[in-house]
């Protein structure tokens, strides 16, 4: 249990993991000790991982094409990546907040082993209709609320201007607009993506751009991951 990072310092109890692989290669590029400007924010299923519903097993894992390239620019470039993930099935009972841990060390590590580094994952467990009562809440953190993200700029001391985030949701977009951040990027499903929740989500995304006029937040939609500009 000693990966949770889930009390100190955090006003709104939002959850974390720090990457504890410990590679020279990277040595000092953790949040911890060294200081950045900027800030990558990911989502995770359908941006790191082809969202196959809930996937909670590595062997189910399957990397979206490009990710880690975009990571490991990221880190060329100094940007903090970090990612923003609602984790609901943890609420719902069909994983648990222990075997969402395990599976995001072993990711920061697939990464690490291809040169590439993410500093930290912010998750949010509940969901109001969560069948685990400990869950069950309408909390700050799930996505569209910003909790995750705020806690994310805090704990990396960045402006909310010098971030940027990717999702394949509207409602990451409009969570990077509601924390003002400067840019988001839309990422449609991709192929392989069986989950249903893309469907519709081009109107989605243009009815919340109407809703949401005249924030700074640059939104573009991409294709591909390396479209990414910082
Ligand atoms: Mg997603
Ligand atoms: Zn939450």
């Amino acid at each position: 249990m000693n990966n949770y990072d889930s009390t100190t310092g955090n006003v709104l109890g939002i959850k974390s993991i720090v990457n504890s692989s410990h590679d020279a290669t990277f040595a000092g590029q953790d949040a911890t000790t060294s200081v950045a400007t900027q800030l990558l924010l990911l989502d995770r299923d359908g941006v790191i991982n082809i969202n196959h519903g809930y996937v909670h097993k590595s062997a189910d894992f399957d990397l979206v094409d490009g990710i880690v390239d975009l990571v490991k620019r990221a880190n060329v470039a100094g940007i903090k990546v970090a990612v923003v993930t609602n984790q609901s099935g943890i609420g719902r009972g069909m994983y648990s907040e222990e075997q969402f841990v395990d599976l995001s060390q072993w990711m920061f590590r697939v990464f690490q082993q291809q040169g590439a580094w993410i500093d930290k994952v912010y998750y949010c467990p509940h969901h109001p209709q969560a069948a685990i009562t400990a869950y069950k809440q309408q909390c700050q953190c799930r996505k569209p609320e910003t909790g995750m993200l705020e806690q994310a700029i805090s704990d990396f001391g960045v402006l909310s201007q010098n971030c940027s985030m990717i999702g394949d949701k509207a409602l990451d977009v409009e969570c990077a607009i509601r924390a003002k951040l400067a840019k988001a990027f839309y990422f449609p499903a991709v192929a392989g993506d069986r989950s249903d929740a893309n469907i519709g989500s081009g109107h989605e995304l243009l009815e919340l751009l109407s809703r949401y006029e005249g924030s700074n937040t640059k939104v573009s939609t991409i294709g591909s991951l390396s479209e990414v500009m910082f």
